[in-house]
């Protein structure tokens, strides 16, 4: 059997594979990725594995680019911060939205240049602003006193987070512009806080808004774009400045179960700007801050299955990874499908529970998946795994965090190495190694 990502078909194979990147296949019973075998991929590299398509990852990037030729697009760092995927999104004109100081250092090592740079942070330290500064990055306001504390690290070029008081349908979790929200601020604290950072001889580009993440429509987004317009007017009355630049934020989703709609990227950010444009008819530029819908449906995760039990009600299979590598379950309840790798072109014989090697019975990563009969030594590919799962991967239970390679054209590069038991031990001082 051979089927591609966009022929569909009959089976539940192929239409799996649709949440798989761009250039997997099935072909000969194994699953296939930018022309390596899964099982290659593993063998290889060992599991748990997250595997990227690159060229994925480029249409991702490119359908951004295309909706603007003038706007900036920068990634969205904490998706999965990692060298050689920024650097070949700088390569397409990319810059990088971090918030700290650890995630600026992986875009000053991939190179990518300070005016593409925007640097958030609910809580900046003084060390993190002074970073920002010295790179020359967009420093985006997010306190009344932060203006100051700018200035003083020695800022130049600001944005002003406003929170529009909306309420993203999405977890609560990931929810970040509803009018109670950590980030921001409200409508006449934003006017505030432009005022005050032009009296410090800020230079003031612009306003900001971010409603939230995994975003399934565009009418929430909309309609923060709207309530920014309203907030850049009143800066107009009221302080004689308006903005040349709106930053409207990422958020988008991407579909990790077959039952999932997420819009499509370029016709999201599209509209976006569409509504920026009918309501502000200055000219400014626009910055959109993708993560997720960048690079979370390029990778997928290679498990290997281990034990296979029954209990009274349920069918398990173990993997040999779980909440470490993938915590977004026990987070946001999120629901995951799957394929075994090398023998995806069999029947399902029933639906099976995918649990985690760790010692919490909350450690599953899937309820229930249909399956063929799974044994030790089988292969699982778990779609839609790009965004943070590495990202947020820790070492619980002494687990080492994965490897993560990037695959294209018939070969895969190492993008970051499995982690050692001496990793895992190299913060220890009484570790004598
Ligand atoms: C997390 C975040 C993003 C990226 O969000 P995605 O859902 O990954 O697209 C963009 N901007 C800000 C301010 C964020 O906090």
């Amino acid at each position: 059997m051979r089927t591609s990502s966009t022929t569909g078909g009959a089976t539940d194979a192929p239409r799996l594979i649709d949440l798989f990147p761009a250039t997997a296949v099935v072909d000969g019973g194994e699953l296939h990725l930018g022309g390596m075998r899964a099982t290659t991929l593993a063998e290889a590299f060992g599991t748990p594995l997250v595997v990227y398509c690159r060229e994925t990852i480029l249409a991702r990037a490119h359908a951004y680019a295309r909706v603007d030729p003038d706007a900036l697009v920068v990634y969205g760092t904490k998706a999965f911060p990692n060298i050689a995927l920024m650097r070949l999104l700088a390569a397409e004109g990319l810059g990088a939205d971090v918030s700290t100081r650890g995630e600026l250092e992986f875009a000053l090592r991939a190179g990518v240049p300070g005016d593409r740079l925007v640097f958030h942070g609910n809580n900046k330290s003084d060390e993190e602003l002074r970073a920002a500064a010295a790179a020359g990055a967009f420093v985006v306001l997010d306190a009344l006193d932060e203006a100051a504390r700018a200035r003083a690290a020695g800022v130049q070029t600001v944005l002003v987070r406003v929170t529009p008081g909306i309420e993203a349908e999405t977890h609560r979790a990931i929810r970040t512009a509803h009018a109670e929200s950590k980030f921001g601020l409200v409508a006449g604290d934003a006017v505030a806080a432009v005022r005050e950072a032009l009296a410090a001889g800020l230079d003031v580009a612009g306003l900001h808004v971010h409603i939230g993440s995994q975003l399934t429509r565009a009418a929430e987004s909309l309609l923060a774009v709207e309530r920014l317009v309203d907030v850049a007017m009143r800066c107009r009355e009221e302080l004689g400045w308006s903005p040349r630049v709106f930053d409207l934020g990422g958020g988008l989703a991407v579909r990790h179960s077959l039952a999932d709609t997420v819009p499509d990227a370029e016709e999201f950010a599209r509209e976006l700007l569409l509504r920026l444009r009918r309501h502000w008819h200055e000219p400014a530029q626009a910055i959109f801050e993708p993560g997720r819908s960048l690079v979370g449906q390029a990778g997928f995760t290679l498990y290997r299955i281990g034990v296979v039990k029954r209990t009274a009600g349920v069918a398990y299979a173990a993997i040999d990874g779980g909440m470490s590598d993938n915590p977004r379950p026990q987070l946001y309840g999120s629901r995951y499908e799957a394929l075994l790798a090398n023998r995806a072109d069999e029947p399902s014989s029933g639906a099976y529970r995918i649990a985690g090697k760790h010692c919490e019975s909350g450690d599953v990563l899937i309820d229930s998946v249909e399956l063929p009969e799974p044994r030790r030594g089988d292969l699982l590919a778990v779609p839609a795994t790009g965004a943070y799962t590495l990202a947020m991967a820790s070492n619980y239970n002494g687990v080492p965090r994965p490897a993560a390679v990037l695959v294209a054209d018939g070969e895969a590069e190492l993008i970051r190495r499995r982690e050692s038991l001496d990793d895992l031990l190299s913060a220890e001082p009484s570790n004598q190694g």
